[in-house]
């Protein structure tokens, strides 16, 4: 059976051991490289102290991050009995958001790392955030430095204690925590014997039981973004990236938002003819009639068409020295689109570090900000759920200066308008629990 891959990102409060936690991680999986170990033993050999080869490993990673050398070793892959772990590394919460949110990088699940002895702290409930925001829906804790307070179940209970409300605030009420010291392997890799009164799993075991590798693009509904238009001859060919599913010679397909349906002639990548593509694919189609096609639609398949709803909600992060107003035309980037959206409502404003809810009924969001808003396209544009089509999901918003905000839908809403109305009109948090219109 081959292992399956996990993006996993590794989140928490500044020093509470999330790199140390990564070396452990790649130590005692025997992922870092032989040359690169090699390389070590022989700097330890010359130091003639071998009590400090893991501390000595974790400087040497340490300084490689810094030093942005080629070898990208914290981004080395590690195994464990049942999958393949990469983990995206984010040494600021703004780069990762940014990483997340351009497609740079993907998460199937995070590891929140919180200190036993430092306790719950701004970034832990801000990262645990984010992670929630950018739709990461599986979370593990690990509660570290249980070294430093001698294994004692009761600091376990304590912090678990004080982190339930945290986690619940956020949706993650049914995340699992493990007490590890990241720094002497307690329970990372191996199941600690200094931490008997614990009966799970070990942070790798329990990564195993609870993660679940997210579908391949490829066993999706098809989702294909027109990049380009261009004549050949008398033919036209609609260069497109096929984000998920397979496209194939010969079916009919549908372009949208504008709905014109044609058959898939041919499928050309680099001078050649394919019978199908797949996901990740950028091919030229000639189609077997006329279209209007152009940059930023969507193809799909008739029966499982890209959605162009009549509004949408998302999450969204407005960068420094912006505000987003209700009742504003936003540019927005989604896929290969540029169109515009009116902000219809926001929704609601969240503190991202008390997790609380501002009062009353915002009009804005200023910079730094989180929020929820609904959003009208004011042309016709093809928008997914994050959690469905990532690509078609996520979206960021052009100012004058550059980038200004960046969200990802929640909920598009196709029915009708009435029903969307009276789902937002000052409900406040129902839209979640809606009924399906
Ligand atoms: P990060 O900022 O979250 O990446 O934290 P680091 O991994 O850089 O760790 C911060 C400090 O905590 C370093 O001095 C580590 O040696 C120390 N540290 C990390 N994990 C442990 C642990 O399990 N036990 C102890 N005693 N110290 C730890």
């Amino acid at each position: 059976m081959s292992l399956s891959k996990i993006n996993l990102v590794v989140i928490g409060h500044k020093d509470h051991g999330k790199s140390t936690l990564i070396g452990r991680l790649l130590y005692d999986s025997k992922s870092i490289p032989e040359q690169k170990l090699q390389e070590i033993e022989a700097e330890l050999a010359k130091a003639g102290d071998e009590s400090f080869r893991f501390a000595f490993l974790l400087d040497t990673l340490e300084e490689e991050r810094r030093g942005g050398l080629t070898i990208d070793i914290m981004q080395t892959p590690f195994k464990s009995k049942k999958h393949v772990y990469t983990i995206i590394d984010c040494p600021g919460h703004r780069e990762f958001i940014k990483k997340m949110l351009t497609g740079a990088s993907q998460a199937d699940a995070g590891v929140l790392v919180v200190s036993a002895s430092e306790g719950v702290q701004d970034q832990t409930k801000q990262h645990a955030f984010l992670v929630k925001t950018l739709g990461i829906q599986q979370l593990i804790v690990a509660v570290n430095k249980m070294d430093q307070l001698n294994y004692k179940e009761s600091k376990f209970d304590e912090m678990r204690e004080k982190l339930q409300p945290v986690l619940k605030a956020l949706g993650y009420e049914g995340a699992r925590m493990v007490p590890i010291s990241a720094f002497t392997g307690e329970n990372v890799f191996t199941k600690s014997r200094k931490m008997e009164w614990y009966t799970g799993p070990s942070l790798i075991d329990l990564l195993d039981e609870e993660v679940k590798p997210s579908t391949r693009p490829v066993d999706r509904p098809l989702r294909a973004a027109v990049q380009d238009v261009y004549e050949m001859g008398n033919e036209k060919v609609i260069v497109s990236k096929i984000l998920t599913g397979m496209l194939e010679q010969g079916r009919a397909i549908v372009l949208d938002p504008s709905g014109e349906v044609a058959e898939v002639e041919r499928i050309q990548t680099f001078g050649r003819d394919l019978v199908k593509a797949e996901s990740g694919d950028s091919v030229g189609l000639v189609l077997n009639r006329p279209v209007n096609a152009s940059r930023g639609q969507v193809i799909g398949y008739p029966q499982d068409r890209a959605r162009a709803p009549k509004s949408f909600v998302a999450e969204m992060i407005v960068f420094a020295g912006a505000t987003v107003k209700k009742d504003e035309a936003l540019t927005i980037r989604l896929g290969t689109a540029d169109a515009r959206c009116r902000v219809r409502e926001v929704i609601e404003k969240i503190d991202p570090i008390n997790l609380t809810r501002a009062a009353g009924s915002p009009d804005a969001l200023a910079a730094g900000d989180v929020g929820k808003l609904a959003l009208i396209p004011l042309d016709p544009l093809c928008v997914e759920k994050y959690s469905d089509f990532p690509e078609l999901g996520r979206f960021v918003v052009e100012g004058k200066s550059g980038t200004v905000a960046a969200g990802i839908v929640l909920e598009t809403e196709v029915a009708d308008v009435e029903c969307f109305a009276r789902i937002h009109a000052g409900l406040g948090d129902r839209w979640r629990a809606r009924p399906a219109c």
